[in-house]
Parts: structure tokens; sequence; C-alpha cells
């Protein structure tokens, strides 16, 4: 097997067009690889500064886990910690993670970001949602949003091997015309739903969890709906948000 490692979007078009399949550290696919044979060629964004930001409002696809510190939303950075182990978070990429993976813990948190995605295609590279993202499985080089005021992210334990565990992940946003919005993301089984709802500085947890109900949200069974509800009133208590 042929690893390339472009340097340039034009380059790694190339290798799109060339047949290269797309890796992020190989902690999926090697496996698969080694029991129905290695592809002609792969192709690994490690190099392609494109795929390397990462920042308050950016995330490239190609970045390892473990790099996702305090500089980026608590949400991600706390998703991104819960995945796996500390060797499977060394070397797992967010690309991975989010197209290729069944799990997707950081799925509800760049959700909640409500976040944007940049693909790569043999003949463009352009901005789409995830679910387009996911749905398609696009090369995916980057992931962008608008800070939070506040986020949080919530999983509960879970045994290796068994069901996924649940999460819960939140944001509180302000929007163009200076109102807060908070957006809910929860993952139930394989599952992935989210919603939301305004929350302005004045009104209080209650009144958000009353809207909140009335969303595709507020279908979840009752001990899901416990953690959404324990999770929303800890986040709108926060100084930030008030
Ligand atoms: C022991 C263990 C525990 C784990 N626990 C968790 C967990 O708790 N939660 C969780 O969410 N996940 C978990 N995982 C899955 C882990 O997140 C994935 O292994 C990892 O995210 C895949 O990343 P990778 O970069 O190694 O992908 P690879 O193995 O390199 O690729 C996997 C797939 O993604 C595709 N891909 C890679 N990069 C891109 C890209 N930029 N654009 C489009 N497609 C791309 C590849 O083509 C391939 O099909 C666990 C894995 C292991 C081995």
């Amino acid at each position: 097997m042929l690893l390339r490692l472009p340097t340039s979007v034009s380059e790694a078009q190339e290798c799109m067009a060339e047949g290269a399949v797309p890796i992020g550290g190989a902690t999926l696919v090697w496996a698969t690889w080694q029991r129905d044979g290695f592809p002609e060629q792969a192709m690994s964004l490690r190099e392609l500064p494109e795929a390397n930001v990462i920042g308050r409002e950016a995330l490239g696809a190609a970045v390892v886990l473990n790099r996702i510190d305090d500089h980026l939303p608590e949400t991600l950075r706390r998703a991104a910690s819960s995945v796996g182990t500390g060797a499977v978070r060394r070397t797992a990429t967010v690309g991975g993670n989010l197209v290729g993976s069944t799990l997707r813990c950081l799925l509800p948190a760049a959700l909640v970001l409500d976040a944007h995605a940049t693909v790569l295609e043999r003949d463009s590279v352009y901005e789409t949602d995830l679910a387009e993202v996911l749905a398609k499985r696009h090369l995916l080089l980057s992931l962008h949003w608008r800070e939070p005021i506040a986020s949080a992210y919530y999983k509960e334990a879970g045994e290796a091997g068994g069901a996924p565990p649940l999460v819960v992940a939140t944001a509180v946003h302000t929007d163009d015309g200076g109102r807060n919005r908070l957006r809910v993301a929860v993952r139930d089984g394989y599952e992935v739903l989210s919603d939301s709802t305004a929350c302005d500085a004045d009104a209080d947890a209650e009144q958000v969890l009353h809207a909140l109900r009335r969303t595709a949200v507020g279908g979840l069974h009752a001990a899901a709906w416990e953690v959404v509800r324990r999770q929303v009133t800890e986040l709108l208590a926060r100084p930030a948000v008030r």
C-alpha cells in the first residue's frame, strides 16, 4: 500500500482522483485491511494545513483527539476526552470519528455548536452541513462554528463492546439579533437527535425546559430527559449565560 501525504488541496484532489482511500489514524481501518486486504493507495491529511486547523472556532479533520484542549469549546473537549483509551485518542482523528466510526462521540458536540463542514471533492472545496457529510461520507477537511457563550457534554459510563452510552451535549449561542439560543443534542443508542429553543437571559430554566419539551428532544424517554434537564439547568445557571 502506498501512503500518500498531500500538502495542498490540489494534491489531495489528485490523490482522490487516483483512488487513494482517506485515512485518519487507521485505528478502525487497520483491522479490516488486515482481514480483507490493503488498498493500493491511502491518503492521510496530516500534512495538509487546511485539515490541521485548531482554534476556538475551527477544527481540522486530521487533528488527533488528544490535541483538542482548553482552546476549544468545553463540549468538544469533553467529547474528545471521552473517546476510547489514551492510546486511541493519541492516534484517532476528528474525521475518522465523525465520518468513519459508528459511535461518533464528537457528533453531538459538533451539532450543538451548529458546526459547518468544509469538504473536499475531486473538483471543488465547499461548505455543507454535518447531515450531508455523514449521509454522503464526504471527505471532511474541517469544521467551523461560532464560539458559544457556554457549552457542556456528558457521556454515561458504558462497558466496552456494550450498548452505546447515552450522550447529552448542550450549548448556548447569541444569534445575530442578540438573543440567546440553546441547542441540545442527544445520542440515545446509535440514534442522534438535536433541536434548539430560544433562551433569553431573563428566562428561567423551567421556562426553557418547557419550550424544549415541545421539540424533538422532548420526546426522549424519562431517564434521558432527566439527564437533559440536569445539564440544561446547570448550563443556564452559569454566570456567562445569565
Ligand atoms: C478501543 C477503541 C475504543 C473506542 N471508543 C470510542 C468511543 O468511546 N467513542 C467513539 O466515538 N469512538 C470510539 N472508538 C472509535 C474511534 O473514535 C475511531 O477509532 C476513530 O475515531 C477513527 O479514527 P481514525 O482517524 O483512526 O479513522 P480511520 O481508522 O483512519 O478511518 C476510519 C474511517 O473513516 C474514514 N475517514 C478518515 N478520515 C476521514 C475524513 N477526513 N473524511 C472522511 N472520512 C474519513 C476512513 O476512510 C475510514 O472509512 C474507539 C475505537 C477503539 C479502537
